[in-house]
């Protein structure tokens, strides 16, 4: 078998689910909803179900789907954006991403990746030949050293990965960090690689900046983000990538070659969420609002040192004074013993860390109730 393939390890992420479903845990590990998409929107998939697109789409997407995302993401973004030369529709920003990394490097080039970091970015990196620089963000507060970044940047990446929000920590980049970002991907001529799929689901007073609209960042970023979070529908798979034409060109190709396109009955229904009002977002906010406030409050209760997130919908524990030195089988005996399902940091650290584990709280709040009842039992 490949080389390539003898360098993973399966994700740790989704085995924390299959260890979650061995042991009846309620699952705060893989980040998903357990609550349903708008009315609408299922109600608009009813309908397509019952008409006649169920053929293939044009393969960087359909066509109203692109219309509709490139006014919603301008509304949003703040800069005009061409449904025909600058959007690939992908399965998912995990394909966006995977096509961002094969669009721009060749086997070697180096891409700065900021540790902890979403496990798939490792996978992408081995899969497009690309050799990672890491850069850390350190706890508890995930800042950056701004000498660490410019000594990665003089290696000449040939990208810097970017999550904003970011997952697994929560942390917004400030403005300040962002320009810093940016000057250094001009001076070293990087493209920026920026996963935003979190850009609606930010607490007050932090705002989302996206990469793409800072001043002379369009030309030499791809956003990857999807409608998974925004609209609740992590299932259907649905991504894109944003990016200057001359990018975009070539990320339509590695995307046909790929996977040829994302589900087109699915594509058909999401226009109507895409076309959704302002005041839905806010909504969405206001929902994950609560459901931060309801678990970090129920968090302090029980005396666990967290980082405040400033966005997405994680929180990272620090469970050092269990003893813990190693989170994973920490994890583990949360789920079978407490009944609660975590993700181990270590599993997103290139450092070796594993005295923080991760939760999520994209959950009813019913159920992010039930597992604060039974963390109380590890008090
Ligand atoms: N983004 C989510 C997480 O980090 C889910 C990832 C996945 O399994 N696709 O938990």
């Amino acid at each position: 078998l490949s080389e390539r393939t003898e360098q993973f390890t399966d994700s740790v992420i989704r085995r924390m689910t299959r260890v979650a479903n061995q042991y009846g845990a309620i699952n705060l590990s893989q980040g998903f909803p357990d609550f349903d998409p708008p009315d609408e929107l299922k109600a608009a998939l009813k309908k397509v179900a019952e008409g006649s697109v169920h053929q293939y789409a044009v393969t960087w997407g359909a066509q109203n789907f692109r219309q509709a995302l490139a006014e919603k993401q301008a509304r949003f973004m703040g800069i005009p954006i061409d449904p025909e030369t600058q959007i690939v529709v992908t399965c998912g920003s995990t394909e966006a991403m995977m096509a961002a990394m094969m669009t721009v490097c060749n086997p070697q080039d180096k891409v700065i990746v900021f540790s902890p970091f979403y496990e798939n970015y490792a996978a992408d990196a081995i899969l497009s030949g690309a050799e990672p620089i890491y850069v850390p963000l350190k706890p508890p507060h995930f800042h950056f050293d701004a000498n660490e970044l410019e000594a990665a940047f003089a290696q000449h990446p040939k990208a810097l990965i970017l999550c904003n929000p970011s997952n697994p920590t929560g942390k917004v980049f400030s403005p300040d960090e962002l320009r810093l970002i940016a000057g250094l991907a001009e001076k070293y001529d990087s493209f920026v690689i920026a996963d935003e799929v979190y850009e609606h689901i930010i607490y007050e007073p932090y705002r989302h900046t996206y990469f793409a609209a800072l001043p002379g960042m369009f030309e030499r970023t791809i956003s990857c983000s999807s409608l998974s979070k925004t609209y609740s529908i992590t299932g259907w798979r649905l991504g894109y990538l944003i990016a200057p034409a001359y990018i975009i060109e070539r990320a339509k190709k590695v995307h046909d070659f790929l996977t040829v396109g994302a589900a087109s009955p699915l594509q058909e229904a999401a226009v109507t969420a895409l076309r959704f009002e302002n005041g839905y977002y806010k909504q969405l906010q206001k929902i994950y609002e609560e459901k931060r406030s309801l678990f970090l409050e129920g968090l302090k209760r029980l005396n666990l040192p967290f980082t405040v997130p400033q966005g997405a919908y994680y929180v990272m524990v620090d469970v050092s004074e269990f003893g813990c030195t190693d989170d994973l089988r920490f994890c583990e005996w949360l789920a079978r013993e407490v009944g609660v399902a975590a993700v181990p940091g270590s599993a997103f650290f290139r450092e070796d860390i594993r005295h923080l584990i991760r939760f999520h709280f994209a959950k009813k709040n019913e159920t992010l109730e039930a597992a604060l009842n039974r963390l109380e039992s590890i008090r």
